[in-house]
């Protein structure tokens, strides 16, 4: 049995889960309704893990909703901390964002910077900021900081602004932000809050939120190598090359997927699990993913050989490969995957331990600003009668 018991840590006091307090097993129901009650905020709550959407729509926008209050009634922003990591994108994040900065602060938003300075900081970062109740959260780098940052403010946080200037920006590929001074301007002006889901995985080793894509044996054993290499997110050409070098002594794994009860045994190459369509710079692992529907997606991949791995392997980038006769596309709220064997976990292209592993999804519990729609898509949405601009 897994030794969840392990890593049941919470702060004294403060009846949420924070980071660093991941919920054991014993205290998952209690930290399950004392996280659904906490972050209920006024203009509707995180649903706790494991609850089902009943598809009433949540408006964070509204009168006395946390987005609301933070954009104040001109629809202004009253408070950005910017959370700048500036060697994410080869030191590209650090070179860029004076223009940002100057394009926020020219139209008259006040901005608190906050630059990483080594590992881990972002999460600290994170941790703080929530703390001080900020209304806007603008996170500067790509995948790996946002994956630090929710590490510090766990489900529920302030809203978050990503300006991808990271190598790996799948996160911010799926929700179509642009990296440009005057997009992030708009956005922060007009974006609205869409509130995407939080994946949190446990291990023996310990427990972790992450953001995109999390996955288990040969994504993993490549992600491990990746990361020993030089770090997450450097983009999609480590990734391949890692790949080739693992494949070559990489052996196929029992493994049982269990999905809301349903169990999946089989031997396989890897499962992924994830609400993001994106990883690893690019690859479609996903498909079929949708990052505010509450449940998680999978793709387990079974016992393809080699050769067979070489070509399927292409079709990741386009999503073509869910079509092959080995691989399986699931979708669950509860997940958990289990091996006789020591396979390797990694959540968001990071090592973080080995199986057994849990996987939990705090729906809508990462609020995200993502560009207002355009009149035409805005008009689309809306059908016949067209909805009125965001933020004013
Ligand atoms: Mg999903």
């Amino acid at each position: 049995m897994m030794a969840y018991g392990a890593c049941a840590r919470r702060r004294p006091g403060t009846g949420s889960t924070g980071p660093g307090a991941p919920p054991g097993p014993r205290s998952w129901d209690r930290a399950r309704e004392a996280l659904a009650s906490a972050l209920r905020g006024p203009g509707g709550g995180v649903k706790a893990p494991g609850s089902r959407s009943q598809g009433d729509p949540v408006r964070w926008r509204g009168p006395g909703s946390r987005w609301g209050r933070a954009r104040g009634e001109n629809g202004r922003v009253k408070e950005i901390i910017a959370i700048v990591n500036p060697v994410a994108g080869r030191g590209r994040a650090g070179r860029a964002w004076p223009a940002f900065e100057a394009a926020l602060r020219s139209q008259g938003y006040g901005v608190d910077v906050w630059y990483t300075a080594g590992p881990g900081d972002a999460r600290e970062m994170g941790r703080r900021a929530r703390e001080r109740g900020c209304s806007l959260l603008l996170v500067t780098g790509g995948d790996g900081t946002v994956h630090e940052t929710l590490n510090g403010t766990g489900p529920g946080g302030p809203p978050l602004a990503i300006v991808p200037l990271g190598t790996g920006n799948d996160l911010a590929r799926g929700l179509q932000v642009t990296a440009t001074p005057a997009g992030i301007v708009d956005l922060v002006r007009r974006g609205r809050v869409r509130r995407l889901d939080l994946g949190y995985l446990e291990t023996p080793e310990g427990g972790r939120y992450f953001v995109n894509v999390s996955g288990a044996g040969f994504d993993a054993e490549v992600a491990r190598r990746v990361y020993e290499a030089g770090g997450p997110g450097r983009g999609a050409l480590p990734y391949v090359l890692s790949m080739l070098r693992t494949l070559r002594a990489y052996r196929n794994v029992p493994l049982e997927v269990k999905v809301d009860g349903q169990v999946h045994r089989q031997t396989s190459l890897m499962v992924v699990v994830g609400n993001s369509a994106y990883y690893g710079g690019g690859m479609h692992i996903l498909p079929g993913a949708t990052p505010d529907d509450g449940a998680f997606d999978l793709c387990l991949i079974g016992d393809l050989g080699k050769l067979e791995t070489l070509v399927v392997f292409p079709r990741v980038f386009r999503g073509t490969h869910v079509h092959h006769r080995l691989v399986r596309c699931l979708r669950g709220e509860q997940v958990e995957i289990s091996s006789p064997e020591p396979v390797a976990v990694h959540a968001d292209g990071e090592p973080v331990g080995h199986l057994p592993v849990r996987y939990r999804n705090f729906a809508g519990g990462m609020p995200v600003l993502v560009p207002a729609l355009g009149a035409r898509q805005a008009a689309a949405a809306a059908g016949p009668k067209a909805e009125e601009p965001a933020g004013g």
